[in-house]
């Protein structure tokens, strides 16, 4: 099918002839956002194996157990051969340098990858972070750093208990550009207290700083969240398939055309997705977002 958008997977085939995989690996990180001197508990939707990659499970194992792991089974199912080392799972610039640097080392020296990906938060990246994750760019090698936001409005983010705000975001994207680190952000569509046309402020305010690529994620509670207990007491709404597909239809209307479109639907894996259990899985998703800009003729960046 023809996408009216810029999918992550044609980008990838433009970009090496080829389909390319990540390997997500959990590099033993926390989560400055779960720190005792912080609120506690980070954010309400997160839970204990924040984003873990659903090939490894919820087991420990050591990073040269991940990759290989994980490269084996791609290898496998697919029949992959070019892959980028994803550390994906918490906050993976969070502890110090040296020891970050020794680690980004090591699981590069276990493949021959083709890019770095490192996932953080926006209060977790500084100029020495961002000097060190620059330094393994070359001109045949990029660096991209995934960078959770979720929203723009710090009403929110306090509601969902992301210790950050707004500021701590630009400042990131800053240091992040001028270091020619490719950027992709992250954002999250039902929210608590959030209406159409905050998630469309969101997406605005993130397209003025032309971010490489964007994921959408549909709001989604694993049960052992502190936000499943809200959802438990019935104070919580949200939006269902056919509404979260119209957000994102009117989201890419307003997102530059040459931003990839990395994710349109959370992927948590089943035992910890406890609701919404009947959400459309994502391939429909993409597929119905198709259909729905071209009904209305529509595209990526018809309105930017
Ligand atoms: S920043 Fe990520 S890992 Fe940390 S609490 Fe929030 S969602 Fe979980």
């Amino acid at each position: 099918m023809e996408f009216p958008y810029r999918t992550y997977s044609s980008y990838l085939r433009e970009k090496y002839g080829t389909a390319a995989y990540r390997v997500g690996v959990d590099g033993g990180f926390s989560c400055p956002n779960r720190h005792a001197d912080r609120m506690g508990g980070g954010c309400t939707y997160c839970d204990p194996f924040g984003s873990r990659s659903t090939y490894l499970g919820e087991t420990e194992i050591d990073l040269e157990g991940q990759i290989h792991k994980s490269i084996a089974a791609m290898k496998k199912r697919y029949r992959a051969e070019i892959f980028m080392l994803y550390f994906q799972a918490y906050t993976s610039t969070d502890g110090p340098v040296d020891e970050l640097k020794a680690l980004y080392d090591r699981g590069l020296g276990l493949y021959d990858f083709s890019e770095l990906i490192v996932s953080t938060r926006p209060d977790c990246l500084d100029e020495e972070r961002a000097d060190l994750l620059a330094s393994y760019s070359r001109a045949d090698f990029e660096v991209w750093v995934e960078l959770g936001l979720q929203s723009i409005h710090g009403e929110t983010l306090d509601r969902i208990n992301r210790g950050h705000g707004p500021d701590e975001f630009y400042r990131a994207m800053e240091l992040l550009e001028e270091r020619g680190i490719k950027r992709t952000v992250h954002l999250i569509f039902g929210l608590p207290g959030e209406d159409r046309a905050m998630m469309m402020e969101t997406v605005e305010a993130v397209n003025k700083l032309k971010p490489e690529g964007i994921k959408i994620h549909n709001l989604h509670i694993p049960s052992r969240s502190p936000m499943y207990r809200e959802y438990e007491r019935g104070e919580l709404t949200f939006p269902g398939s056919e509404r979260h597909i119209s957000y994102l239809a009117d989201a890419l209307e307003i997102i530059d055309k040459e931003t990839i479109i990395m994710r349109l639907t959370t992927d948590t894996p089943s035992p910890r997705n406890s609701t919404p259990g009947n959400f459309l899985n994502k391939t429909e998703i993409s597929r119905r977002v198709a259909e729905l800009l071209l009904s209305r003729g529509s595209y990526q960046g018809k309105k930017t």
